[in-house]
């Protein structure tokens, strides 16, 4: 199985052997558009070369299918979908919800398809996950008529990765997933919260586009939408200067000039005060979820953190969720402490709700995913 992962500036790949999950090969091609690489074709046949140099070419007759991540499935699109002309024409409509994303994800599967047009190729969407969260959280109190006219509504993004995460969240305890109930936070450079009641989704932070919900690298998370009209109002912004400033510039980036929590930790450890207020921002907002998905699952099992910053900042989790033996969560500043790889508990003994750290693994997912498609 080939997953590829086509973002607006990157190609990753990865080849995988599904009889055990393993990988064969896997890389990335950056800055597309700058120099060599002049697009996604070339791109495309990077990767195929890269495959090629190590016998393990795109016209191999091993090769099942490829797996493509694509971002935005809008209402239309809530299972891996196997592409056709018309699904291509599907995700093609959806480019207005996700103008940076879907038109790299079809470069991509269209550049796959011209080189390996018999083989099966599936879309896995990031937001097929949420497409169970029902309506009252799905909607935005505004017109209803305004709202169906213009498809606005929370879709939610890292989908594949939440489902990856509550699964193995749900082994790591033992437990039938269908009987766990789990709180994903999805900690990376784009940052998400999930609520998961027995393996299906309740809840996400996301919402029409990434940008809604918990502070991240770049991004502002929720804001008050007036701080828009005021900008443009008072501070004469344009709509594509506030787009920049709530996507690129903000964050942590906005917050203190740096987006890698690594090099936050060590502003703050000399007593960097902008460090140290980006970090408690961010924080403070992370626990705000984690209350909210309490309430809304009403019994939660484990608490799992995934992706850069919460498979590997111990501070982060511990700040998090410091003193919340109110809502049944006690972290081990201990456990916590120990840096590891693998899936574990970081949370005491007899903690009543879990607290994990579960490494995520995307490209699996969507190799699963793709492989279930095919076989069916
Ligand atoms: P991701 O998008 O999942 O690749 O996460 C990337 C982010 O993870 C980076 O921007 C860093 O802020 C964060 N990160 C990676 N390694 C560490 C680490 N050892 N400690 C704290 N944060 C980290």
């Amino acid at each position: 199985m080939l997953v590829l992962n086509s973002g607006s500036s990157s190609v990753k790949y990865r080849l995988l052997d599904m009889a055990d999950g393993s990988r064969l090969a896997s890389g990335l091609v950056e800055r597309i558009g700058e120099g060599p690489v002049a697009d996604h074709a070339a791109a495309l046949r990077q990767v195929a070369e890269e495959l090629d140099a190590r016998h393990l070419g795109l016209d191999s007759p091993r090769l099942a299918a490829v797996g493509h991540r694509v971002v935005h499935g809008g209402r239309r699109f809530t299972e891996p979908t196997l592409i056709t002309d018309e699904v291509v024409t599907g995700i093609e409509e959806l480019v207005p919800l996700a103008p940076l994303h879907n038109p790299a994800n079809l470069a991509g599967i269209r550049v796959a398809r011209a080189l390996r047009p018999d083989l099966p190729q599936v879309a896995v969407f990031d937001t097929a996950f949420h497409s169970t969260i029902p309506e009252h959280a799905a909607r935005y109190a505004i017109d209803t008529r305004v709202a169906e006219a213009h498809g606005v509504r929370r879709y939610g993004f890292h989908g594949t990765s939440h489902a990856y995460v509550s699964r193995s969240t749900a082994e790591l305890l033992g437990r039938e997933v269908a009987e766990t109930n789990t709180i994903v936070l999805h900690l990376g450079n784009g940052a998400s919260a999930s609520a998961v009641r027995g393996g299906v989704c309740v809840d996400t932070s996301m919402g029409l586009t990434p940008l809604e919900g918990l502070v991240m690298g770049t991004r502002s998370g929720d804001v008050d939408p007036a701080v828009v009209f005021h900008l443009a109002r008072v501070g004469g912004m344009s709509n594509d200067e506030i787009d920049t400033l709530l996507n690129k510039r903000s964050g942590l980036l906005g917050l203190c000039g740096d987006n890698d929590m690594r090099e936050i930790g060590r502003r703050m450890a000399d007593g960097d005060g902008a460090a140290r207020l980006a970090f408690d921002v961010y924080v403070h907002r992370l626990r705000k979820y984690v209350g909210a998905y309490t309430a809304v699952l009403g019994r939660v099992d484990a608490v799992a953190f995934t992706a850069g910053v919460g498979e590997n900042s111990t501070a982060v989790r511990q700040a998090a969720l410091d003193g919340l033996r109110g809502l049944g969560i006690e972290i081990d500043p201990v456990r916590n402490a120990v840096r590891g790889t693998g899936a574990r508990i970081v949370s005491t003994a007899d903690s009543p709700v879990v607290v994990a750290v579960v490494p995520t693994d995307e490209e699996l997912e969507i190799a699963r995913q793709t492989h279930t498609l095919i076989r069916s």
